[in-house]
């Protein structure tokens, strides 16, 4: 049973096969594909426009893509102080620690707040230090995965560079771009690119979502990008899914949100788990859970039903998250033995 499409207009469910029923949830995760700002628990959010006399509702549709991303500033807007802002940080992880996530990596992007909060610095130190005290507190781990927003953020992209550079093994794990348009002409960026693998920081790109194969390759052959934001539009080539295999690229690949967006015909036919059989390492992600209305736990669950994938398929999808190079040594270990332990327990757990 889905609870989770409050408002979104999907395909009927098609259960194909007997599914089993291991708890979802308390299958290890690494979630690697999470904005910030999109993915705050919605309590926290109604909570701060309370105090702000406003109120705040998510709509059941949008029209077009570009109302989705009205309505997305709008909640970097309620953010007044940096005691805002570190307060949705913490809630993000104590909610991400109750689906089972292991390990963190939401894609920060502290230009959304500095117009109110000041310095882009101080705005990163902020959220830093709110994913440090909670993921104490929460025992999970949360790397940030500093982003660009390749459609707006061109000039301040190597001052982002720099800053993720300078807390690089400090709380960021990586340097990202995000864009809706794909190609996004990449090579803008590769100056900042360079700036972050000098700092050891890996290159993680949004492609392959609206744009197609060119896109990904644009991504890896310009940006030296190591993991890819979506990627499933991959599946239109297959020199592309042998070099992704080969190549161990992560694709972190976001179900609901595809089918909100409309950049899937069907649900049902999502190129994720033909991806995995190919041997390229696909995460399950929730995007924007905020928006989406869907946990990392119901991508899973859409693997489950609409999919018809067992749970040996399923395990494929959590293990491929360790391949995330911010995770600890130690966090990885406990991470896959934790999915081996989940899948030993026999469904009915
Ligand atoms: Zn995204």
């Amino acid at each position: 049973m889905l609870r989770l499409y409050r408002g979104i207009r999907l395909p009927a469910m098609t259960t194909c096969v007997p599914t089993e029923r291991r708890s979802l949830q308390a299958l290890p995760k690494a979630h690697l594909h999470v904005h910030l700002d999109g993915s705050y628990p919605l309590q926290a959010v109604e909570a701060l426009a309370r105090r702000q006399g406003a109120s705040f509702q998510v709509p059941g549709s949008f029209a077009t893509v570009w109302e989705f991303f009205d309505a997305y500033g709008t909640v970097p807007r309620l953010v007044q102080s940096h005691e805002d802002l570190a307060e949705l940080c913490r809630a993000l992880v104590h909610a991400e620690a109750a689906q089972g996530v292991f390990y963190l990596e939401p894609a920060i992007e502290p230009q959304l707040y500095a117009p109110r909060l000041g310095a882009l610095d101080q705005v990163t130190k902020t959220m830093l230090a709110a994913f440090a005290e909670a993921s104490q507190d929460a025992r999970i781990e949360v790397g940030a995965l500093l982003t660009i927003n390749t459609d707006e953020n061109f000039e301040i992209s190597q001052d982002l560079a720099r800053i993720a550079a300078a807390h690089a093994g400090r709380g960021v794990t990586g340097l990202g771009t995000a864009g809706f348009v794909e190609p996004g002409n990449l090579g803008r960026y590769r100056r900042s690119a360079e700036i972050a693998r000098a700092a050891g920081l890996p290159v993680v790109s949004h492609a392959g979502q609206t744009g197609g194969p060119d896109s990904v390759e644009e991504a890896l052959n310009e940006l030296g990008a190591t993991r890819i934001s979506h990627g499933f539009r991959a599946i239109e080539s297959e020199s592309l899914i042998e070099r992704l295999a080969s190549e161990q690229i992560v694709c972190d690949i976001c179900p609901v949100s595809n089918a909100r967006l409309g950049v899937v015909p069907n649900i049902c036919d999502h190129p994720a788990p033909k991806l995995l059989s190919a041997g390229v390492p696909v995460t399950l992600n929730a995007d924007d859970e905020l928006w989406f209305a869907a946990s990392i736990t119901d991508q899973y669950e859409v693997a489950r039903t609409e999919w018809g994938l067992d749970d040996q398929a399923l395990v494929g999808f959590a293990r491929a998250g360790a391949l995330a190079t911010g995770m600890s040594a130690a966090t990885r270990a406990r991470f896959l033995n934790g999915i081996d332990a989940w899948l030993a327990k026999g469904s009915g757990a």
